[in-house]
C-alpha cells in the first residue's frame, strides 16, 4: 500500500462505523480523498482543521415522515431527508430527487459531491441534497400535487433563500418545483426565491432547463480543443432520456456533432446517422407523458435495442446522463475498445470505481460530473441572483454567463489536473474545489 492509500483507508476507517452501510457515499468520498489528503497534510492549517472530516459528516439530516392521499383515497407513508452537508461558503445548495433508490447513503453522496460541485462554479453556494424514496411513475397530475405539497409541509421549515435553497434532480422538474414553490410560499406567506427551477412566470431563470445538458456540451468542446480538436463531425453516445440527456443531445446536434443514442432501463435508441431534433423533442413528450421510448417515429432513422447500453455503438465521445454507478467496468472496455476519446459526465458519478479505473488507465479524457454537470446549479445560482436583485437576463445573457463559467471550470480543473502527458480532470476538480472550501471553513473557525 502506498502513501497515498494508507492516508485514505485511515481516514475512511476513521469515518466511523455509520458508514458501513453507505457504500455510495464511501465511494465518492474515497475518491476525493485519494487526491485531496495529501493537499491536506502538507498544510498545516488545513490539516489541523479536519476539513475532509468536516466535510465528509454532514451539517445535519433532516429526515421525515410524507403522507399523501392518491385519486383513490388511499394514505400512502414514504420517508423523505434533506441532507445539508455544508453551508461555509453559501447558503445549502442543491437537488431534490423523487425515486425508489434514494435513502441516506445515496444522498450523502450527492450532497457531498454538490459541496465539490457548487465550489467550482465560483458561486456563493453550499452543499446539499433531499428527496424521498417515492415513486412517482404512474402517478397523476394530482397526485404528484399532493405529495409535493405534503414534502413541503414538513421540509419547508428548515428553507430559505439564505438558508438552503432545493431544486430539481431526477424525477422533480418544472411541474413538480411549481408545486412544491407554491406550497412553500404558502406556508411562509413570503415570495422568495426558496427553490431554484421555478417557471418564467414566477421568478424563474431563463436556460435553467437547458443549463446542465448544454453546459455538458460546453465543456466537452473545451476538453477537445486542448488538443486543438472540436465535436463537429463527432459520434456521441448519450445514455437516459430526461433534462440533462435530451438537452445535452439537442446542444450536441446543434454543434455539428452526431448523436447516436439516448436510452432508458428497457434499452437504447440507437441511429446509426445521428438523432435530428424532431427525435429528440418526441423523447422529451413521451418523458413527460410518463411513456417509453421502444418505437420510434417512422422516419427517425433510429431503432430501439432492448437491453443494450449506448457504449457498445463505437462511439467517439460518451456522455452518462442517466444515474449513478450506471457504466461498470466491462461497459468501460467496451469504449474504450471502441475508440472513445473523451467522457464526460452528465450524471453524478456515473461510473462504477472499477469503470473509472478502466476509464483513466486508458489514458481517455475523462471529466467528472461535479466539474462537468455544474452548469446545473451555476444558473440555479444566477436564479437566485436575480431573484435578490429583482430584475431578471434576458436567455443570450444567460447561456452566455453559462459558457463564461463551463469554460472557467475548465480552465481551474485542466489547470490543477495537468500531468505532462495528460490532464487528470477528476483530481484537478477535486483539488480545485477543495482548496476554496478549506480556505472558507478555515478562516471561520472551529464551529
Ligand atoms: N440536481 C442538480 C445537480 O446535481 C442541480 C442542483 C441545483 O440546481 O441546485 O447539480
Amino acid at each position: 500500500m502506498n502513501r497515498h492509500d494508507a492516508l485514505t483507508s485511515a481516514f475512511l476507517q476513521e469515518l466511523g462505523p455509520h458508514t458501513d452501510h453507505q457504500p455510495v457515499f464511501l465511494q465518492a468520498v474515497e475518491e476525493v480523498a485519494r487526491d485531496v489528503l495529501t493537499i491536506e497534510k502538507n498544510d498545516a492549517g488545513w490539516a489541523a482543521a479536519r476539513v475532509l472530516h468536516r466535510l465528509a459528516e454532514p451539517d445535519r439530516i433532516l429526515s421525515f415522515r410524507v403522507t399523501w392521499e392518491d385519486d383513490a383515497g388511499t394514505v400512502h407513508v414514504n420517508r423523505g431527508w434533506r441532507v445539508q452537508t455544508s453551508n461555509a461558503i453559501g447558503p445549502y445548495k442543491g437537488g431534490l430527487r423523487f425515486h425508489p433508490s434514494v435513502s441516506v447513503d445515496v444522498l450523502k453522496f450527492l450532497g457531498f459531491e454538490q459541496c465539490f460541485k457548487n465550489a467550482l462554479t465560483g458561486l456563493p453556494l453550499g452543499g446539499a441534497k433531499g428527496g424521498s424514496d417515492f415513486d412517482p411513475s404512474g402517478r397523476s397530475r394530482r397526485e404528484i400535487m399532493r405529495f409535493c405539497q405534503a414534502f413541503m409541509r414538513a421540509l419547508g421549515p428548515f428553507i430559505g433563500p439564505d438558508r438552503d435553497v432545493p431544486a430539481g434532480d431526477i424525477n422533480v422538474g418544472p411541474r413538480e418545483i411549481g408545486f412544491l414553490f407554491g406550497a412553500w410560499r404558502s406556508q411562509h406567506d413570503v415570495f422568495a426565491g426558496a427553490l431554484t427551477g421555478k417557471g418564467l412566470s414566477y421568478g424563474g431563470s431563463e436556460m435553467r432547463i437547458e443549463a446542465t445538458g448544454f453546459g455538458l456540451v460546453y465543456f466537452v468542446c473545451a476538453m477537445l480543443a486542448e488538443s486543438g480538436d472540436a465535436i463537429e463531425g463527432k459520434r456521441v453516445a448519450i445514455s437516459g432520456k430526461g433534462n440533462v440527456a435530451t438537452h445535452a443531445a439537442l446542444k450536441a446536434i446543434d454543434s455539428g456533432a452526431t448523436v447516436i443514442t439516448l436510452s432508458d432501463t428497457a434499452g437504447t435508441l440507437y441511429a446509426p446517422d445521428g438523432l435530428n431534433r424532431d427525435t429528440v423533442a418526441w423523447v422529451q413528450a413521451r418523458k413527460a407523458a410518463g411513456k417509453d421510448i421502444a418505437d420510434p417515429p417512422r422516419d427517425s432513422g433510429a431503432r430501439f435495442e432492448t437491453d443494450a447500453l449506448p457504449w457498445i455503438f463505437e462511439p467517439e465521445i460518451a456522455l452518462p446522463c442517466a444515474t449513478q454507478n450506471e457504466m461498470d467496468a466491462d461497459m468501460a472496455k467496451a469504449l474504450v475498445d471502441g475508440g472513445c476519446m473523451v467522457l464526460a459526465e452528465g450524471a453524478n458519478m456515473p461510473l462504477t470505481a472499477d469503470a473509472a479505473a478502466v476509464v483513466e488507465t486508458a489514458g481517455m479524457a475523462y471529466a467528472p460530473g461535479k466539474a462537468a454537470n455544474a452548469g446545473g446549479v451555476a444558473v440555479s445560482g444566477l436564479e437566485m441572483s436575480q431573484n435578490s436583485h429583482r430584475r431578471f437576463l434576458d436567455a443570450g445573457q444567460i447561456d452566455a454567463a453559462l459558457r463564461d463559467i463551463m469554460h472557467s471550470i475548465h480552465a481551474e480543473t485542466a489547470g490543477e489536473g495537468r500531468d505532462s502527458d495528460r490532464i487528470d480532470y477528476r483530481r484537478g476538480a477535486n483539488v480545485a474545489a477543495y482548496r476554496r472550501l478549506a480556505r472558507a471553513i478555515t478562516a471561520q473557525g472551529v464551529i
